[in-house]
């Protein structure tokens, strides 16, 4: 409800205790808010008591983003999924050549994995030497 009216409240995370406990009221600017707010304040109470509980949060996201960014973002996630369907296609019958033993076969086994924070994860591996391997590796 606040989010589609575009209402926003401003308040230090010094302010967070006093601010959930009753200062709340006073930053509404119109009774639509007061009444949204009201709703939400008993479980914001509950899953957000104190300004470490808010902070926790925030920090848990930025690590998030962070391993996001680590693992070479979102575009180089979907890059990467994208070049093991292509070339899981591709090898299907002209086969790969395996970076672990040389060997160039079609006897792989090519393992997709949908895609998490945790970066590029879909896989093929080599039945010869047993070696897992991504399509960059195939490139070289
Ligand atoms: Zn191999």
């Amino acid at each position: 409800m606040l989010a589609e009216t575009g209402s926003w409240f401003r308040l230090g995370l010094a302010n967070w205790e006093d601010w959930l406990a009753n200062k709340w009221p006073e930053d509404c600017r119109h009774e639509i808010e007061r009444e949204a707010l009201a709703a939400v304040i008993p479980v914001l109470r509950l899953r957000f008591p104190t300004a470490e509980d808010v902070a926790a949060v925030v920090v848990k996201r930025k690590i998030a983003d962070a391993e996001l960014v680590a693992a070479g973002g979102m575009d180089a996630r979907h890059a990467h999924q994208m070049a093991c369907e292509n070339l899981g296609v591709r090898s299907r019958t002209k086969g790969l050549l395996c970076p672990g033993c040389g060997n160039h076969s079609t006897h792989y086994r090519q393992v997709m994995i949908p895609m998490t924070v945790s970066g590029p994860q879909s896989y093929f591996q080599c039945y010869h030497c047993g070696q897992k391997f991504g399509p960059v590796d195939v490139a070289k």
